[in-house]
C-alpha cells in the first residue's frame, strides 16, 4: 500500500510551541486539520532512543495511540562538531527541567571556550516520523549547517537559535525572519522529503 496524507486530521506529537508554529507554516498550503498532542492531553513519552529517528518514532507512536489519528513528530537537536555531535539527541535535556536555553547556550560557550577549537561548526538535525493508525510508519531526515557565535543574538526563534549562524548568512536563526528560517531549517529539509512522498497524489 502506498501511504499518503491527502485530507483529514494530523496530530503533531509535540508540546513545543516553537515547533508547532513552524509546522503550521510548513502545512499552510494543505487542506489538513492540524492539532497537537496537547489538544488530546497526551503526555510526552520518555525519549530513550539512541538516535533522532528512534525518538521521533517513540513520540509519534505515543501520539497516534493516544489520538487514534495519523501523527507526525519531529526529533531534532543541535550537533556541534568539536563536541563530538553533542548535545545532539540530548539538546532538550541540556536545558534542564525548566527548559532554560540561556543556561544551555552558556554551557556550550564554556565548553567550547575551554577547548579553543579550530572552528565552531555545527548543524541542526531533524528526523520526522509519520505514524498511521495501523502502525505503519515513515521517517524523513534533514539538516542545516552553520557555525556558532556568542553571545546569543535575537529573540525571534526558540531553543538554540540565537547562537546558530546558518552557512551563507551573517545573522543567527534568532535574528532571522521566521518565515525565512522555516523555509530553510532542518525541519523544512526533512519536511520537503515528506511532502513530495506523502502530501501529493
Ligand atoms: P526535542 O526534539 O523536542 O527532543 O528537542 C529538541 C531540542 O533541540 C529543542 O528543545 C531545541 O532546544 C533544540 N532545537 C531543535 N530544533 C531547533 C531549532 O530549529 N532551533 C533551535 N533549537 C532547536
Amino acid at each position: 500500500m502506498v501511504l499518503k496524507i491527502l485530507d483529514g486530521e494530523i496530530v503533531i506529537a509535540s508540546h513545543n510551541k516553537g515547533k508547532i508554529i513552524e509546522f503550521s507554516d510548513l502545512f499552510k498550503d494543505y487542506k489538513l486539520k492540524l492539532s497537537s498532542s496537547a489538544d488530546y492531553n497526551i503526555q510526552e513519552p520518555e525519549e530513550n532512543g539512541s538516535s533522532f529517528a528512534d525518538n521521533a518514532l517513540i513520540k509519534a507512536k505515543a501520539t497516534m495511540l493516544g489520538s487514534g489519528k495519523i501523527s507526525i513528530s519531529d526529533d531534532s537537536g543541535l550537533c556541534i562538531d568539536c563536541l563530538n555531535g553533542e548535545p545532539g539527541i540530548h539538546s532538550a535535556r541540556w536545558a534542564g527541567p525548566n527548559k532554560d536555553f540561556s543556561a544551555a547556550m552558556e554551557k556550550i560557550n564554556e565548553k567550547i571556550f575551554e577547548m579553543n577549537p579550530e572552528n565552531t561548526n555545527a548543524h541542526f538535525f531533524c528526523a520526522l516520523a509519520a505514524v498511521w493508525p495501523n502502525g505503519e510508519y515513515k521517517i524523513y531526515e534533514g539538516a542545516v549547517h552553520g557555525s556558532l557565535r556568542f553571545p546569543p543574538q535575537g529573540n525571534l526563534g526558540f531553543g538554540y537559535d540565537p547562537i546558530f549562524i546558518p552557512t551563507g548568512f551573517d545573522i543567527s536563526f534568532g535574528e532571522m525572519e521566521p518565515l525565512k528560517k522555516h523555509s530553510m531549517s532542518h525541519r523544512a529539509v526533512a519536511f520537503n522529503k515528506l511532502k513530495s512522498e506523502l502530501l501529493h497524489e
